[in-house]
């Protein structure tokens, strides 16, 4: 856009227009907005809310519920990344459920998942596959792989995620977002057009942003600067194509398809999810009709993670909802809007 940083970051600090209300909806542009310090750089009439992109956030009780239950089988092991493992189902995490001897075990690179099913072929190991358009193709190609060795003791229990379709939701229940920082890493897989026609569907503006802090003002700069028409810009373009990755599209397509998903303080949302095709039923461990949702007392995740209400406006926020004792899902993940409210001091 020809525009110095400096020029940016003081047309940012000193607009004076209507108010303009940014929703971002990656958790990784959240940590990334906090961390740069981005808030306290703009005037008070640019509002930036955070939006439903912490997977770990938006997954509903019975997810963790039937994980926790297939960790307490005798003949079962469930894996899953870091996170998840502190989020409450309706009583308890994983985590605890751990304490009270279950089996789970934590895992760093998807590829272990195969290794350690094909070395104990006396016990299943259940995978817990959460996440977005951005981690389903490490999915797929994990089931790909133990299909490839042969492998019947490797299952996926999966709570997965797409964008457009709570993007969609979050505009028609009231969000009052005048722009969406596009999802980077998730744009990266499915390519910018699918912004493009959303942006006309919805007549609100998309940016697609990198996660370095010049980048989002500049990404800001034309959101505030594109209030009121449709439209997409691409800032990322090192990384995000129009078309994204063909190749990663179509190991998720083989094995996925599209579903109806529930969501954390959402509901069931249309089309928004993925399961395995009715062929790869077998490596299921039993993922369809996971819909229930206890939110911990007082949490109020449901209305942060559609920008109802800032993290800071919980009234347990910071007291008894820290990092350190988390009382709801939002506060567990370091790409949770209140860990990262809370982390960076960001009102
Ligand atoms: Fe839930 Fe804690 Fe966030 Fe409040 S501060 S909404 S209790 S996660």
């Amino acid at each position: 856009m020809g525009m110095e940083l400096k020029d940016i970051v003081k047309a940012l600090r000193e607009y004076d227009g209507e108010e303009v209300r940014i929703m971002e909806v990656c958790g990784t542009h959240t940590a990334a907005i906090s961390e740069n310090g981005i808030p306290s750089m703009l005037s008070d009439k640019i509002k930036l809310i955070s939006g439903p992109g912490c997977p770990v956030c938006v997954t509903v009780t019975a997810v963790i519920d039937k994980l926790i239950e297939l960790s307490m089988r005798d003949d079962t092991i469930v894996l899953t990344f870091g996170d998840l493992i502190r989020v409450r189902g309706s009583e308890k995490s994983l985590a605890d459920a751990k304490g009270d001897g279950a089996h789970v075990r934590m895992v760093y690179s998807p590829m272990e998942t195969v290794k350690m099913a094909e070395e104990d072929p006396s016990h299943t190991y259940v995978f817990a596959a959460i996440g977005f358009e951005t981690t389903t193709p490490v999915y797929a190609m994990v089931l790909e792989k133990a299909i490839e060795k042969g492998l019947h003791n490797l299952k996926l229990l999966t709570s997965l995620k797409t964008m457009p379709q709570v993007i969609r939701w979050v505009v028609n229940n009231g969000g009052g977002i005048d722009g969406f920082i596009a999802p980077g890493h998730v744009a990266t897989i499915t390519g910018s057009n699918e912004y493009k026609e959303l942006s006309e569907e919805l007549g609100i503006p998309f940016v697609v942003s990198g996660f370095e802090g010049p980048q989002l003002l500049a990404t800001i700069y034309a959101l505030v600067s594109m209030k009121g028409k449709t439209g997409i810009r691409n800032m990322y373009k090192g990384a995000v194509t129009e078309n994204g990755n063909e190749k990663a599209k179509e190991v998720v397509n083989k094995y996925f398809t599209t579903s109806d998903a529930s969501w954390r303080g959402m509901g069931k949302i249309p089309g928004s999810g993925m399961v395995l095709k009715d062929e790869y039923r077998e490596y299921d461990a039993g993922s369809l009709d996971l819909d229930e949702d206890h939110m911990p007392p007082g949490c109020c995740c449901a209305s942060v993670l559609v920008g109802k209400i800032k993290p800071s406006q919980c009234p347990l926020f910071g007291k008894s909802c820290t990092p350190d004792n988390a009382h709801g899902a939002c506060m567990v993940s370091t790409e949770g809007s209140c860990y990262n409210f809370f982390v960076s001091g960001r009102k």
